[in-house]
Protein backbone atom coordinates (compact mmCIF):
# COMPACT_ATOMS: atom_id res chain seq x y z
CA UNK A 1 0.00 0.00 0.00
CA UNK A 2 1.36 3.46 -1.26
CA UNK A 3 1.18 6.60 1.43
CA UNK A 4 0.66 9.99 0.08
CA UNK A 5 0.25 12.94 1.97
CA UNK A 6 -1.70 16.27 1.04
CA UNK A 7 -1.69 19.44 2.10
CA UNK A 8 -4.84 21.49 1.75
CA UNK A 9 -6.81 17.85 2.17
CA UNK A 10 -9.91 20.20 3.21
CA UNK A 11 -10.16 22.44 0.16
CA UNK A 12 -12.34 21.55 -3.32
CA UNK A 13 -9.25 19.98 -4.74
CA UNK A 14 -7.82 18.19 -1.66
CA UNK A 15 -11.27 16.69 -0.71
CA UNK A 16 -11.29 15.19 -4.30
CA UNK A 17 -7.70 13.82 -4.24
CA UNK A 18 -8.37 11.84 -1.37
CA UNK A 19 -11.28 10.19 -2.24
CA UNK A 20 -9.57 9.39 -5.78
CA UNK A 21 -6.71 7.85 -3.54
CA UNK A 22 -8.55 6.16 -0.58
CA UNK A 23 -10.22 4.58 -4.05
CA UNK A 24 -6.61 3.39 -5.60
CA UNK A 25 -6.18 1.73 -2.17
CA UNK A 26 -3.84 4.41 -0.44
CA UNK A 27 -2.98 5.12 2.93
CA UNK A 28 -3.95 9.19 2.72
CA UNK A 29 -2.44 11.50 5.47
CA UNK A 30 -3.85 15.29 5.64
CA UNK A 31 -2.76 18.21 6.80
CA UNK A 32 -5.01 20.82 8.87
CA UNK A 33 -4.87 24.11 10.08
CA UNK A 34 -6.12 24.78 13.41
CA UNK A 35 -8.98 27.30 13.21
CA UNK A 36 -11.44 28.08 15.55
CA UNK A 37 -14.05 27.17 13.33
CA UNK A 38 -14.09 23.61 12.25
CA UNK A 39 -13.92 23.49 8.54
CA UNK A 40 -13.59 20.30 7.54
CA UNK A 41 -17.37 19.85 5.72
CA UNK A 42 -15.69 18.42 1.87
CA UNK A 43 -14.40 15.72 3.57
CA UNK A 44 -16.74 15.24 6.38
CA UNK A 45 -18.13 12.26 5.10
CA UNK A 46 -14.86 10.45 4.96
CA UNK A 47 -14.48 11.31 8.77
CA UNK A 48 -17.86 9.56 9.31
CA UNK A 49 -16.75 6.61 7.65
CA UNK A 50 -15.03 4.26 10.32
CA UNK A 51 -13.74 1.65 7.78
CA UNK A 52 -12.13 4.66 6.52
CA UNK A 53 -10.94 7.12 8.99
CA UNK A 54 -8.27 5.92 11.74
CA UNK A 55 -7.24 3.20 9.72
CA UNK A 56 -6.60 4.53 6.44
CA UNK A 57 -7.02 7.90 6.34
CA UNK A 58 -5.50 10.24 8.99
CA UNK A 59 -5.57 14.01 9.84
CA UNK A 60 -2.60 16.23 11.27
CA UNK A 61 -2.34 19.65 12.84
CA UNK A 62 0.06 21.36 11.22
CA UNK A 63 1.16 25.04 9.75
CA UNK A 64 2.96 24.80 6.65
CA UNK A 65 4.67 28.36 8.01
CA UNK A 66 5.80 26.29 10.80
CA UNK A 67 8.91 24.00 9.53
CA UNK A 68 9.99 22.42 12.64
CA UNK A 69 6.57 20.54 13.00
CA UNK A 70 5.84 19.72 9.36
CA UNK A 71 9.58 17.84 9.49
CA UNK A 72 9.06 15.87 12.19
CA UNK A 73 5.01 14.93 10.53
CA UNK A 74 6.95 13.81 7.04
CA UNK A 75 9.82 12.11 8.61
CA UNK A 76 7.30 10.21 10.95
CA UNK A 77 4.56 9.38 8.34
CA UNK A 78 7.37 8.60 5.69
CA UNK A 79 5.16 9.42 2.61
CA UNK A 80 5.85 7.96 -1.02
CA UNK A 81 3.74 11.05 -2.74
CA UNK A 82 3.53 14.26 -1.50
CA UNK A 83 0.54 16.83 -2.83
CA UNK A 84 0.69 20.05 -2.34
CA UNK A 85 -2.55 22.21 -2.86
CA UNK A 86 -2.82 24.62 0.35
CA UNK A 87 -2.22 27.95 -0.19
CA UNK A 88 -4.70 31.37 -0.12
CA UNK A 89 -6.08 30.68 -3.52
CA UNK A 90 -7.98 33.70 -4.66
CA UNK A 91 -6.99 36.30 -6.78
CA UNK A 92 -8.58 38.86 -5.70
CA UNK A 93 -8.19 38.31 -2.14
CA UNK A 94 -4.55 38.35 -2.49
CA UNK A 95 -4.95 41.99 -3.66
CA UNK A 96 -5.80 42.67 0.01
CA UNK A 97 -3.73 40.09 1.54
CA UNK A 98 -0.49 39.94 -0.76
CA UNK A 99 1.98 39.67 2.34
CA UNK A 100 -0.29 36.23 3.67
CA UNK A 101 -0.40 35.22 0.32
CA UNK A 102 3.56 35.38 -0.61
CA UNK A 103 3.87 33.18 2.73
CA UNK A 104 1.18 30.80 2.14
CA UNK A 105 2.17 29.93 -1.29
CA UNK A 106 5.46 30.66 -1.90
CA UNK A 107 7.34 30.16 1.05
CA UNK A 108 5.41 27.27 2.33
CA UNK A 109 6.46 25.28 -1.04
CA UNK A 110 10.21 26.26 -0.64
CA UNK A 111 10.12 24.79 2.93
CA UNK A 112 8.39 21.98 2.09
CA UNK A 113 11.03 20.98 -0.94
CA UNK A 114 14.22 21.63 1.68
CA UNK A 115 12.44 19.22 3.87
CA UNK A 116 12.20 16.78 0.98
CA UNK A 117 15.38 17.17 0.56
CA UNK A 118 17.02 15.58 3.84
CA UNK A 119 13.92 12.69 4.13
CA UNK A 120 15.62 9.01 3.86
CA UNK A 121 13.53 8.11 1.61
CA UNK A 122 12.61 11.15 -0.91
CA UNK A 123 8.77 11.04 -1.50
CA UNK A 124 7.80 12.32 -5.18
CA UNK A 125 6.24 16.27 -5.17
CA UNK A 126 3.32 17.43 -6.75
CA UNK A 127 3.15 21.18 -6.37
CA UNK A 128 -0.36 22.69 -7.49
CA UNK A 129 0.78 25.60 -9.94
CA UNK A 130 -1.43 27.98 -11.41
CA UNK A 131 -2.51 29.26 -14.96
CA UNK A 132 -1.94 32.48 -13.13
CA UNK A 133 1.33 32.49 -13.94
CA UNK A 134 0.85 33.74 -17.28
CA UNK A 135 -0.66 36.61 -16.35
CA UNK A 136 -1.65 38.72 -19.47
CA UNK A 137 -0.15 36.02 -21.81
CA UNK A 138 1.23 37.26 -25.32
CA UNK A 139 0.05 33.25 -26.76
CA UNK A 140 -2.59 31.71 -27.11
CA UNK A 141 -3.04 28.54 -25.89
CA UNK A 142 -0.32 28.92 -23.12
CA UNK A 143 2.31 25.96 -22.86
CA UNK A 144 4.89 24.80 -20.81
CA UNK A 145 7.00 26.88 -22.33
CA UNK A 146 5.06 30.27 -22.11
CA UNK A 147 7.03 33.08 -20.38
CA UNK A 148 5.32 33.68 -16.45
CA UNK A 149 4.07 37.35 -16.53
CA UNK A 150 2.08 37.23 -13.40
CA UNK A 151 -0.21 40.13 -12.85
CA UNK A 152 -1.33 39.62 -9.00
CA UNK A 153 0.15 38.72 -5.84
CA UNK A 154 -1.03 35.43 -6.36
CA UNK A 155 0.16 34.35 -9.66
CA UNK A 156 3.62 35.81 -8.54
CA UNK A 157 4.10 33.40 -5.90
CA UNK A 158 2.75 30.35 -7.66
CA UNK A 159 5.46 31.65 -10.26
CA UNK A 160 8.29 31.52 -7.41
CA UNK A 161 6.96 28.30 -6.11
CA UNK A 162 6.78 26.90 -9.62
CA UNK A 163 10.25 27.69 -10.63
CA UNK A 164 11.87 26.49 -7.42
CA UNK A 165 10.22 23.01 -8.30
CA UNK A 166 11.91 23.10 -11.22
CA UNK A 167 15.69 24.31 -8.99
CA UNK A 168 14.91 21.31 -6.93
CA UNK A 169 14.42 19.04 -9.59
CA UNK A 170 17.50 19.48 -11.37
CA UNK A 171 19.80 20.55 -8.56
CA UNK A 172 19.02 17.78 -6.18
CA UNK A 173 17.11 15.27 -8.39
CA UNK A 174 13.97 15.25 -6.99
CA UNK A 175 10.93 14.06 -8.62
CA UNK A 176 9.41 17.43 -8.64
CA UNK A 177 6.85 18.35 -10.76
CA UNK A 178 4.61 21.06 -10.77
CA UNK A 179 0.65 20.90 -12.78
CA UNK A 180 -0.22 24.27 -14.17
CA UNK A 181 -3.85 23.84 -13.81
CA UNK A 182 -6.22 26.06 -14.96
CA UNK A 183 -9.68 27.00 -13.21
CA UNK A 184 -11.20 23.78 -12.31
CA UNK A 185 -14.88 24.14 -10.16
CA UNK A 186 -17.42 21.76 -8.55
CA UNK A 187 -19.85 22.59 -6.30
CA UNK A 188 -17.24 22.34 -3.38
CA UNK A 189 -15.38 25.80 -4.60
CA UNK A 190 -15.95 28.38 -2.73
CA UNK A 191 -18.58 31.10 -2.51
CA UNK A 192 -16.12 33.74 -3.84
CA UNK A 193 -15.52 32.19 -6.66
CA UNK A 194 -17.44 32.78 -10.01
CA UNK A 195 -18.84 29.82 -10.74
CA UNK A 196 -19.62 28.93 -7.62
CA UNK A 197 -21.20 32.31 -7.00
CA UNK A 198 -22.93 32.07 -10.39
CA UNK A 199 -24.28 28.13 -10.10
CA UNK A 200 -25.58 28.80 -6.69
CA UNK A 201 -27.44 32.33 -7.58
CA UNK A 202 -28.95 30.87 -10.57
CA UNK A 203 -30.21 27.51 -8.61
CA UNK A 204 -31.83 30.09 -5.78
CA UNK A 205 -33.11 32.62 -8.61
CA UNK A 206 -34.75 30.19 -10.29
CA UNK A 207 -36.26 28.70 -7.02
CA UNK A 208 -37.72 32.33 -5.92
CA UNK A 209 -35.07 34.35 -4.83
CA UNK A 210 -35.66 38.33 -5.20
CA UNK A 211 -32.21 39.61 -5.65
CA UNK A 212 -30.58 39.54 -8.67
CA UNK A 213 -26.89 38.20 -9.28
CA UNK A 214 -24.00 40.38 -9.07
CA UNK A 215 -20.56 40.33 -11.13
CA UNK A 216 -17.59 42.10 -12.03
CA UNK A 217 -15.92 41.64 -15.59
CA UNK A 218 -18.78 39.63 -17.76
CA UNK A 219 -15.66 39.64 -20.35
CA UNK A 220 -13.09 37.71 -18.68
CA UNK A 221 -12.36 34.64 -20.00
CA UNK A 222 -11.26 30.97 -18.38
CA UNK A 223 -10.67 27.59 -19.50
CA UNK A 224 -13.08 25.96 -17.01
CA UNK A 225 -12.86 22.47 -16.56
CA UNK A 226 -14.21 19.69 -13.70
CA UNK A 227 -12.34 19.45 -10.31
CA UNK A 228 -12.86 15.94 -10.03
CA UNK A 229 -11.02 14.78 -12.59
CA UNK A 230 -8.13 17.64 -12.49
CA UNK A 231 -7.01 14.94 -9.58
CA UNK A 232 -6.60 12.04 -11.63
CA UNK A 233 -3.95 14.02 -13.95
CA UNK A 234 -1.73 15.33 -10.68
CA UNK A 235 -1.96 11.27 -9.62
CA UNK A 236 -0.41 10.26 -13.09
CA UNK A 237 1.77 13.14 -13.44
CA UNK A 238 3.75 11.19 -9.91
CA UNK A 239 3.33 8.16 -11.78
CA UNK A 240 4.83 9.19 -14.84
CA UNK A 241 8.48 7.73 -15.26
CA UNK A 242 10.16 11.08 -15.79
CA UNK A 243 9.48 13.79 -13.64
CA UNK A 244 8.19 16.97 -15.60
CA UNK A 245 5.98 19.77 -15.59
CA UNK A 246 2.67 19.75 -17.50
CA UNK A 247 -0.36 22.39 -18.15
CA UNK A 248 -3.89 20.59 -17.00
CA UNK A 249 -6.48 22.60 -19.11
CA UNK A 250 -9.37 21.96 -21.19
CA UNK A 251 -8.00 23.54 -24.37
CA UNK A 252 -11.00 26.22 -24.78
CA UNK A 253 -12.03 29.08 -23.11
CA UNK A 254 -15.23 30.87 -21.93
CA UNK A 255 -16.78 33.71 -20.83
CA UNK A 256 -18.22 34.76 -17.41
CA UNK A 257 -21.22 35.91 -19.84
CA UNK A 258 -21.70 32.74 -21.08
CA UNK A 259 -20.89 30.61 -18.23
CA UNK A 260 -24.01 32.43 -16.35
CA UNK A 261 -26.47 32.12 -19.66
CA UNK A 262 -25.53 28.05 -19.55
CA UNK A 263 -25.69 28.31 -15.38
CA UNK A 264 -29.35 30.11 -15.72
CA UNK A 265 -30.56 27.61 -18.59
CA UNK A 266 -29.21 24.67 -16.35
CA UNK A 267 -31.80 26.12 -14.25
CA UNK A 268 -34.81 26.45 -16.55
CA UNK A 269 -34.39 30.49 -17.40
CA UNK A 270 -33.08 32.03 -20.68
CA UNK A 271 -31.28 35.27 -19.62
CA UNK A 272 -31.48 37.70 -22.50
CA UNK A 273 -28.31 40.44 -22.26
CA UNK A 274 -29.15 44.05 -22.75
CA UNK A 275 -26.80 47.14 -22.20
CA UNK A 276 -23.16 47.57 -21.75
CA UNK A 277 -20.36 47.99 -19.57
CA UNK A 278 -21.02 48.44 -16.02
CA UNK A 279 -25.02 49.14 -17.08
CA UNK A 280 -25.05 45.55 -18.35
CA UNK A 281 -27.95 43.66 -17.00
CA UNK A 282 -29.42 39.90 -17.34
CA UNK A 283 -33.61 39.76 -17.83
CA UNK A 284 -35.30 36.44 -17.82
CA UNK A 285 -36.79 36.72 -21.36
CA UNK A 286 -40.11 34.57 -20.18
CA UNK A 287 -40.65 37.60 -16.89
CA UNK A 288 -38.83 40.18 -17.90
CA UNK A 289 -37.31 40.17 -14.47
CA UNK A 290 -33.38 41.44 -14.11
CA UNK A 291 -31.95 38.54 -12.34
CA UNK A 292 -28.33 39.54 -13.02
CA UNK A 293 -26.22 42.96 -12.56
CA UNK A 294 -23.09 44.39 -13.14
CA UNK A 295 -20.53 46.04 -10.29
CA UNK A 296 -17.52 48.03 -10.47
CA UNK A 297 -17.22 46.78 -6.17
CA UNK A 298 -16.56 42.85 -8.46
CA UNK A 299 -13.92 44.24 -10.80
CA UNK A 300 -10.23 43.62 -10.36
CA UNK A 301 -7.77 46.00 -9.89
CA UNK A 302 -5.68 44.43 -12.81
CA UNK A 303 -7.72 41.70 -14.41
CA UNK A 304 -6.20 38.69 -16.38
CA UNK A 305 -8.96 38.99 -19.79
CA UNK A 306 -8.27 35.65 -21.17
CA UNK A 307 -6.31 32.23 -20.33
CA UNK A 308 -6.42 29.25 -22.07
CA UNK A 309 -4.30 26.31 -21.87
CA UNK A 310 -3.23 23.70 -24.24
CA UNK A 311 -4.48 20.36 -23.38
CA UNK A 312 -1.92 18.11 -25.74
CA UNK A 313 1.03 17.68 -24.17
CA UNK A 314 -0.89 16.48 -20.99
CA UNK A 315 -2.18 14.19 -23.01
CA UNK A 316 0.58 13.20 -25.04
CA UNK A 317 2.66 12.77 -21.76
CA UNK A 318 0.10 10.79 -18.94
CA UNK A 319 -2.64 10.35 -21.27
CA UNK A 320 -4.74 13.15 -19.54
CA UNK A 321 -7.65 14.92 -21.01
CA UNK A 322 -10.65 17.07 -19.62
CA UNK A 323 -14.44 15.49 -20.15
CA UNK A 324 -16.24 18.26 -18.90
CA UNK A 325 -15.64 22.15 -20.14
CA UNK A 326 -16.78 25.18 -20.11
CA UNK A 327 -20.58 25.52 -20.19
CA UNK A 328 -20.88 21.80 -19.19
CA UNK A 329 -18.96 22.60 -16.25
CA UNK A 330 -21.96 25.32 -15.10
CA UNK A 331 -24.73 22.44 -16.11
CA UNK A 332 -22.94 19.90 -13.61
CA UNK A 333 -22.74 22.65 -10.78
CA UNK A 334 -25.90 24.08 -11.10
CA UNK A 335 -27.54 20.78 -11.03
CA UNK A 336 -25.64 19.96 -7.97
CA UNK A 337 -26.95 23.22 -6.52
CA UNK A 338 -30.40 22.86 -7.30
CA UNK A 339 -30.09 19.02 -5.60
CA UNK A 340 -28.75 20.58 -2.23
CA UNK A 341 -31.92 23.03 -2.24
CA UNK A 342 -33.88 19.95 -2.68
CA UNK A 343 -35.29 20.61 -6.02
P1 LIG B 1 -9.62 33.18 -10.91
O1 LIG B 1 -9.51 32.94 -12.37
O2 LIG B 1 -8.77 32.25 -10.12
O3 LIG B 1 -9.43 34.59 -10.54
O4 LIG B 1 -11.13 32.74 -10.51
P2 LIG B 1 -12.43 33.60 -10.17
O5 LIG B 1 -13.58 32.65 -10.22
O6 LIG B 1 -12.28 34.34 -8.88
O7 LIG B 1 -12.55 34.69 -11.34
C1 LIG B 1 -12.62 34.31 -12.70
C2 LIG B 1 -12.91 35.55 -13.55
O8 LIG B 1 -14.25 35.98 -13.30
C3 LIG B 1 -12.01 36.77 -13.25
O9 LIG B 1 -11.59 37.32 -14.47
C4 LIG B 1 -12.94 37.73 -12.53
O10 LIG B 1 -12.62 39.11 -12.75
C5 LIG B 1 -14.27 37.39 -13.18
N1 LIG B 1 -15.42 37.78 -12.38
C6 LIG B 1 -16.49 38.50 -12.79
N2 LIG B 1 -17.36 38.69 -11.80
C7 LIG B 1 -16.85 38.10 -10.69
C8 LIG B 1 -17.32 37.94 -9.36
O11 LIG B 1 -18.36 38.42 -8.97
N3 LIG B 1 -16.49 37.22 -8.50
C9 LIG B 1 -15.31 36.68 -8.91
N4 LIG B 1 -14.58 35.96 -8.04
N5 LIG B 1 -14.86 36.81 -10.19
C10 LIG B 1 -15.61 37.51 -11.06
Amino acid sequence: MKTALITGITGQVGSFLAEFLLGKGYEVHGIVRRASMYNRSRIEHLRADPDIYGSRLFLHYADLQDATPLRRLLCRVEPDEIYHLAGQSHVGLSFQIPESTVHEVAVATLSILEICRDLPKTPRFYHAASSEIFGSPEEFPQTEKTPYRPDNPYGCSKAFATQMVRVYRNAYGLFAVSGIAYNHESNRRGENFVTKKIARSAAELAMGREEPLVLGNLDSERDWGFASEYVEAMWLMLQAEVPRDLVLATGQSCSVRAFAKAAFLAAGIQLRFEGGGEDEIGVDEKTGKVLLRVSRDFYRKVDTVRLVGDPEPAREAIGWSARTIGCEVAKEMVRAELSTLGH
